[in-house]
Parts: structure tokens; sequence; C-alpha cells
């Protein structure tokens, strides 16, 4: 790859341009293309503030978001405490708008006959718990077990914000695909795939010349790079901060920080970004995350994979996404939006989603393969 510098910062390019013959993918899909790789369509227009204007992050809406992600608040509203019946009362009536996925698994089997099913997977909370040191988040045996097993039938995606690399530790399987930093980094099955795929995502890399890889942001590396060490710097002084660098993104988890200081927490970060205008802040399950000014999130990375597998508008398919979080309402939207299959959304608490189902706990997933094995 050649370093090259313009205006506004180091642009890293590919020598091989990202064509619809590399990757075997249709037009209009194609995040970039050859001369117009980072034009402005693919950008998004965000109503920036002006260079050294300090924002309240309370004005911003920051730090209520930081609160209603919070556990510790799930059974309060308004101050309110409400007794454990009235949340699963609560969880219930929910439930009718969301049923379970348990409960509706024969339903979704009919509906998936003669079919085949794309599954796409997010990871932490959907496939792991959530757990106060993220380094920690790894998932049981009997869920892996049950990730493979679906895997010698289905292709099957995990569309995770962390890094491709870590999560594909996490998971340890060889057969999937891996979409990290949001499905800005997207690779095939090392192993050959089976005759279920027909994946045409070719690699670019020496890194993963064994694999097939697909980055729309590689021109944002350096910058995500420099804001990462930023922001290590700037939260270093406050206590249970921890600054993950997920390659195309940085997440800022504040899981461990004392409530009282999450509002710095928002404003140090929100300071940082102020130089980085092709940059934005999004926010997950406690934890505030910077990724490029991009129109690039789960649901297009579940639209890319769908079509480079050759699966996107087939009637004969049915793509399944399971998720916790925000970030995971672009995936459950697109399938929504053109009844191209089911969200499943893993909650515990009742709220609004875009997904069709619903389940209470990532150890529901599981569930079934734990009933094929036992049979
Ligand atoms: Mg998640």
């Amino acid at each position: 790859m050649d370093l090259k510098a313009n205006h506004t910062a180091p642009i890293l390019t590919d020598p091989t341009p990202i064509n619809k013959q590399r990757l075997g993918i249709h037009d209009s899909l194609l995040p970039c293309s050859p001369g117009t790789i980072f034009s402005q369509g693919l950008f998004l227009t965000l109503p920036w503030k002006k260079p050294g204007v300090l924002d309240d992050v309370r004005s911003t809406g920051w730090l209520d978001a930081m609160k209603s992600s919070s556990p510790r608040n799930r059974a309060k509203n308004n101050g309110i405490d409400f007794s454990s019946n009235d949340v699963d009362v609560a969880y219930r009536d929910w439930m009718l708008k969301y049923p379970s996925a348990l409960a509706a698994f024969e339903q979704i089997a009919n509906n998936a006959k003669g079919k085949i099913i794309a599954l796409f997977l997010d990871y932490d909370g959907t496939l792991s718990p959530i757990v106060s040191n993220p380094d920690h988040a790894f998932m049981s045996h009997p869920m892996r077990a049950a990730v493979r097993n679906v895997a010698k039938y289905f292709p099957t995606a995990i569309i995770s914000g962390r890094s491709r690399e870590k999560v594909r530790k996490f998971v340890g399987l060889k057969e999937l695909y891996y979409a990290g930093s949001h499905g800005m980094d997207i690779m095939g099955p090392v192993r050959p795939p089976t005759d279920h795929t027909t994946a045409t995502v070719r690699s670019t890399s020496e890194e993963d010349k064994d694999g097939n890889l697909f980055q729309p942001a590689s021109e944002f590396l350096p910058m995500i790079n420099e804001v990462f060490v930023a922001l290590v710097d700037i939260t270093k002084d406050i206590k249970g901060v921890k600054v993950e660098d997920n390659k195309f993104c940085v997440s800022v988890h504040y899981r461990n920080v004392d409530e009282k200081s999450w509002q710095t927490v928002a404003q140090y970060v929100q300071d940082t970004l102020e130089q980085y205008p092709r940059l934005r802040l999004t926010h997950g399950r406690m934890v505030l995350e910077v990724r490029p000014v991009l129109k690039w999130d789960k649901g297009k990375a579940v639209e890319f994979l769908l079509e480079s597998l050759g699966l996107n508008n087939c009637d004969d398919v049915l793509p399944i996404y399971v998720g916790d979080d925000r970030t995971d309402e672009d995936a459950f939207k697109f399938l929504r939006d053109g009844d191209r299959g089911y969200g499943i959304l893993v909650s515990s608490e009742p709220k609004e989603s875009s997904a069709y189902y619903s389940l209470r706990d990532p150890s529901e997933l599981a569930i079934h393969d734990d009933n094929n094995q036992q049979q």
C-alpha cells in the first residue's frame, strides 16, 4: 500500500482498485469505486459544531443516553423503582410485540422450509455475556458448539463493533465470515467455503492472504490510530475508563466508571472529536464509539455479505440477524424494510426495535443446540 497525503489527512490507498469484478457484487452496493473511492457521496452529512465551541454533553443528550444504557438503571423509570414483578409484567407485555424466538421457533422453521438460512450474529451481549472487562467477554463452550453446528448447514457471519481480529479470536471458528468494526472490516472463511456459499470477496492484503477481505474505510486508519492515542491520553486520569482500539473505530467503555464522572467522559470524547470532523460519535451499551463519517453500518454489512454470497433478493433465502444493541438496529431495519428476513433482539428489558422476535438472554441462543445434542 502507498501512503499519500492530501489537504485533510494522509490517505492509505489500495493499489488494487475496488470494483465489482474484484468483489463480485452489484454496483449499487459498492461503498467505493475507482476514482471515487472517498467521494462526498460516501460520507454522512452531519450537523457538526464549530471548532473550538464546547458543547454541554447534557444538552446533546449523551448523558441521558449513557444513563439509559446502564443496567443499574434498568428497573427505574423517572426515579421510581419498580418491583421485579412490575418489570416482569412490562416484559411480558413487550413480548406481545416482540415474541420469544424460542416460542416462535416452529413458526420460524416453517417459514424457512425450502430456503437457505443466512445467519448473522452480533458478538457482545449476543454470543457472550456483557462483562466488566471487555477483554474477558468469552463465549461459552455450548455457544461455540451451537454456532459451529449451525455453520455446517448455513452461511454464518459474526458482525461486531470489535476489531475483526479480536472477535475472530474470541469465537475461534475458521469456517465463519467475520465483519469487525461495525462491518467496516469483512473477511470470509479461511477454509474454502462449503457448497452452501459462493463467496467472492477477495483478499487484498498480506495479513489476510489466506482469507478474503473487504475494508471500505481503510483511508481512515491513520486518523483512527491518532484519535485512539488522544483518547487514551485525555481519559487516563478517569478511574475505570477503557479505551479500545477496534481498528476502524475506537470504543470508550465507561461500564466501570463512577456515574458521577460519565459527563466528564462524554465531554472529553466530544472535545477530542472537535479536531476530527470526519469522525462521528455513536452510543452502544455502556460504550461511546468513534467511527468514520461513512454511510456504512451493520445493515450495509449484511447487505454486502448477502450480495457477495449471491443470496441477496432471492426468494429462497431467509436472512436472520441476532443482536442486542443500538448498532444492530441498522441490520434489523434492513431486513424488515425489504421484508427480507427476521431480526431477533436479545434484551432482558423492553425497548423499541426493528426486530421481529426477542430472546431474553444470550444463553437462550444455545438452547436448541443443547437439545439437539441430548437427543
Ligand atoms: Mg452487542
